[in-house]
C-alpha cells in the first residue's frame, strides 16, 4: 500500500529547517503532501498563494512532494487522503509538550493515523519562521535559513 505523509504547518514562510523535514519524509514515504492549514488565530506574512508557490518552487526537485491547502481540521483531512502518516518536525524540548498534546488528541480522534516525528538537524533547532521573518525584517541576512527565493520574496515583503 502507498504510504501517504501529510506535513502539515503554517509555512510563513517555509523556511530551510521545514525543507529539511519534507526531505527526510520524501525518502521514506511514498508521497508527501505539504499542507498549509488557514489558521485563523495567526496573521500572517504571507498570501496562501504566495506560500504555495514558494513551497512550490523549494521543493520542485522532490518528485514525490506536492502542496495543498486545507481550513479542515487536520484529521479529518488526514483521514480523507487516506493519508497514514502525519509529519512533525521536532527543534526542542519547548516544540515537545504542544506536539504531545495535538498528537494525543489525533491519536484519539483517528486510531490509524499515525504522528511521525523528525529531529531537526542540529543547525536549524534555533529557526523558525517568526524568526526569521523578525530578522527581515530589520533587513538582517537569512541566507542559508530559507531558500533563495524566500529570502527574495522576504526582501521583496520589508522593501
Ligand atoms: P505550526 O504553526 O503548525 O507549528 P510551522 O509552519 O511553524 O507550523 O511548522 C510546521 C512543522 O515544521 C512543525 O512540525 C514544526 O515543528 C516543523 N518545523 C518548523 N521549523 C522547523 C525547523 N527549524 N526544524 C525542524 N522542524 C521545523
Amino acid at each position: 500500500m502507498n504510504k501517504l505523509a501529510i506535513c502539515p504547518g503554517s509555512f510563513d514562510p517555509i523556511t530551510n529547517g521545514h525543507l529539511d523535514i519534507i526531505k527526510r519524509g520524501a525518502n521514506i514515504f511514498d508521497n508527501v503532501v505539504v499542507v498549509i492549514f488557514n489558521n485563523s488565530a495567526k496573521t500572517s506574512l504571507f498570501s496562501v498563494e504566495e506560500r504555495i508557490n514558494l513551497i512550490k518552487e523549494a521543493t520542485k526537485d522532490m518528485k514525490n512532494v506536492s502542496v495543498d491547502v486545507s481550513d479542515d481540521l487536520l484529521i479529518n483531512y488526514a483521514k480523507e487522503k487516506k493519508a497514514s502518516v502525519i509529519l512533525r518536525g521536532l527543534r526542542a524540548v519547548s516544540d515537545f509538550e504542544y506536539e504531545m498534546q495535538i498528537t494525543s488528541m489525533n491519536r484519539r480522534l483517528a486510531k490509524d493515523v499515525e504522528t511521525f516525528f523528525v529531529m531537526t538537524n542540529n543547525q536549524y533547532s534555533f529557526l523558525s519562521s517568526s524568526i526569521v521573518k523578525e530578522v527581515a525584517k530589520y533587513q538582517g541576512k537569512v541566507t542559508g535559513l530559507v531558500p533563495e527565493i524566500v529570502e527574495a520574496a522576504l526582501k521583496e515583503k520589508y522593501d
